[in-house]
């Protein structure tokens, strides 16, 4: 069996600060925050995921929360901007959304986007797509019919854009969808309209970019299940990548490799999905803990800092 992935799966980033996040993708993009959860890592730091109602692949962006980190530096290696997909009569309505967000109309491949930067400076784009795949967040101060239908695309920021791209066609499947100057573009292997489109930007002559607050993390891809991940796991070691083991993500099982040109990627499983420790309608209202963690929710309360989230409540909640 040859398998395909289907498109990203999520997109990770790094904030200085929960609660400006928080106001930003709810109140601002109207995503729904799907999981209040920890940095498996690091247990007095969240982790953040937002999402359409369910957290689906396709429409997935995850913070880790830095308290007070330094700014980090874009540039290549890494995912230096992140588009979501909207219906082409929403763009003027997002323009005067996006007003103090530094907004600016930008063209993509005959598609017309704004580009935008969010409170810890990172690059998004918001692009007008005529066959939208994605459900809406109905929950959100954003009208449906205006809604954010999930990822659209990224931009990898490389050197050298070549190495990147034989990974991305010879190994994963993607396929060349021409260029645009020094934006070269890849879609994943079934070309549907969601969430698969992956920009290779060539920018040889940028000063390199550092993590910090405001720097995406990682990009990960998408696949259906755990044996469809395990060949692709083989896969990736024969094309002489170091592949991690299968990591339990809770809501996904993860394997992470860094693409010749140097930015982390993860290919990560559909299922189980962000219901399997909370109810659809109660997503995202608890701060969630992963089993090892739970006999250390009372010191974790103590530590974590406190956020408001988009229906009131407070977290930690009160005892
Ligand atoms: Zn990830």
């Amino acid at each position: 069996m040859h398998p395909i992935i289907p498109g990203i799966h999520h997109v990770t980033a790094i904030t200085a600060n929960a609660q400006k996040n928080i106001d930003f993708y709810c109140g601002v993009l109207g995503l729904r925050l799907v999981k209040l959860t920890v940095n498996f890592d690091d247990p007095s730091s969240y982790h953040i995921y937002y999402g359409d109602e369910l957290g689906r692949p396709g429409t997935i962006m995850t913070f880790f929360v830095w308290p007070g980190a330094v700014r980090g530096r874009v540039g290549p290696p890494q995912v230096t901007s992140i588009a979501f997909a909207i219906p082409p009569e929403a763009l003027n309505y997002w323009f005067t959304r996006l007003a103090d967000y530094k907004a600016e109309a930008v063209e993509r491949f005959g598609s017309a986007a704004i580009h935008f930067l969010d409170p810890d400076g990172i690059r998004l784009e918001i692009i007008s797509v005529s066959h939208l795949s994605g459900q809406p967040w109905a929950g959100g101060p954003v009208p449906t019919e205006q809604a954010i239908r999930g990822l659209h695309s990224v931009t990898i920021s490389e050197e050298g854009y070549e190495s990147t791209a034989q990974v991305l066609a010879d190994v994963m499947g993607f396929h060349s969808a021409g260029n645009e100057g020094n934006r070269f573009r890849y879609r994943a292997g079934t070309g549907d309209d969601g969430a698969h489109i992956v920009d290779l930007l060539c920018v040889p002559d940028a000063p390199r970019g550092a993590m910090g607050a405001g720097n995406v993390h990682h990009i990960a891809y998408r696949t259906p299940d755990d044996p469809q991940q395990d060949t692709w796991r083989k896969k990736i070691v024969q094309a002489g990548l170091n592949v991690s083991p299968v990591m339990d993500r809770t809501y996904f099982h993860s394997i992470y490799y860094r693409e010749p040109g140097g930015v982390l990627f993860e290919i990560a499983t559909d299922n189980p999905g962000f219901a399997v420790d909370e109810t659809p309608d109660k997503l995202g209202t608890k701060l969630m803990l992963p089993a090892q963690y739970e006999p250390l929710r009372a010191e974790i309360d103590q530590i974590i800092p406190k956020v408001r989230l988009p229906g009131g409540l407070t977290i930690p909640a009160a005892p």
